[in-house]
């Protein structure tokens, strides 16, 4: 009796010790990273320098695509479904694919207005937040503001600070790491800024005209003009009167660059190039744009040198 007493105590200590080994081991390391989610590229970045190895972070877009229009995939119901925090770029750039994806994928936790829901344009600066009723009539894709907002460092830092504050929020354990890798992240980011401005310094107040509405924050902060744009209304195709006018005020202006991005069909972009002789450059606007931009501060690299080679 005492035997198979001391064999029964033993058989459940020892599978009291595989539960516990079972615990400590590869489940609980596993469920210990934060699983983050983000809408583009560019938030991924900048989630993994803060959340450095303590996240799982993984983007829905690719940095080549317009992300206005992307192409829902199953594949992100799937993604969306294990988010512990789903982080977007709102100002409804994401409202034309994003919506039915949160709705459908069936997680209560990334839900809009629950927890691990987050909107990073809200402490951003923005610009052209309307000030009268919004029609359609103004364009399809800006209703709120405009939503390209990340090109601007100075909004990155804030970003980031955004997204410390929800990773420390989620896993309180890891806040120390959090906070050190924000500052790294701000350091680095704030001596490189310096540098682009430096090296773009002397083309400040040059003349550009863009592709669509999405370089403004970029351009404010490095002093460049832009006097007019292809596409008259953000996301709408423009028209062969707004064309030609275009081309007429670029050969009195002696525009020197056209921008577009690299998601844009250059066709249209080159034949106003060819008219007028400005030179068309194409730019990325989000990490993973090129295969070479993985990180938000390469992202910048990437723009400003192209940006000096052309029109210096
Ligand atoms: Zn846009």
């Amino acid at each position: 009796m005492t035997q198979r007493c001391n064999r029964f105590r033993f058989l459940l200590s020892l599978s009291a010790v595989v539960l516990v080994l079972l615990a400590v081991c590869t489940p609980a390391q596993a469920a210990a990273k934060l699983i983050v989610v983000t809408t583009t590229q560019d938030l991924a970045a900048l989630a993994q320098e803060i959340g450095g190895d303590r996240i799982a972070v993984d983007a829905i877009a690719r940095g080549y695509q317009d992300p206005h229009f992307v192409e829902a995939k199953p594949s992100f119901l799937l993604k969306l479904r294990k988010a512990d925090l789903l982080i977007v770029v709102g100002l409804q750039l994401e409202i034309s694919w994003l919506p039915p994806l949160i709705t459908q994928c069936g997680n209560p936790r990334i839900q809009i207005g629950a927890p691990g829901y987050l909107d990073a344009s809200q402490f951003a600066e923005i610009l052209e937040i309307p000030t009268a009723p919004v029609t359609r009539a103004m364009g399809d894709v800006h209703p709120f503001g405009n939503p390209h907002y990340w090109l601007d460092p100075r909004n990155g830092v804030i970003m980031a600070r955004r997204v410390a504050q929800e990773l420390k929020a989620a896993a309180p354990g890891e806040t120390a790491t959090f906070e050190q890798n924000l500052k790294l992240f701000e350091n680095d980011l704030s001596a490189r800024r310096k540098r682009w401005e430096e090296q773009m310094a002397p083309l400040r107040g040059t003349e550009i005209v863009t592709y669509h509405k999405e370089w403004e924050y970029l351009m404010r902060w490095l002093g460049l003009s832009i006097i007019g744009y292809v596409e008259d209304k953000p996301g709408i195709p423009p028209s062969p009167k707004h064309l030609e006018e275009l081309v007429q005020t670029m050969r009195q202006r002696k525009v020197k660059a056209l921008i577009a991005s690299n998601y844009t069909n250059p066709n249209v972009p080159r034949s106003i190039a060819e008219k007028t002789g400005a030179k068309l450059l194409v730019l990325p606007t989000s990490v993973g744009g090129e295969e070479t931009i993985r990180s938000y501060s390469e992202l910048f690299d990437a723009i400003v040198g192209k940006l000096v080679n052309a029109l210096k």
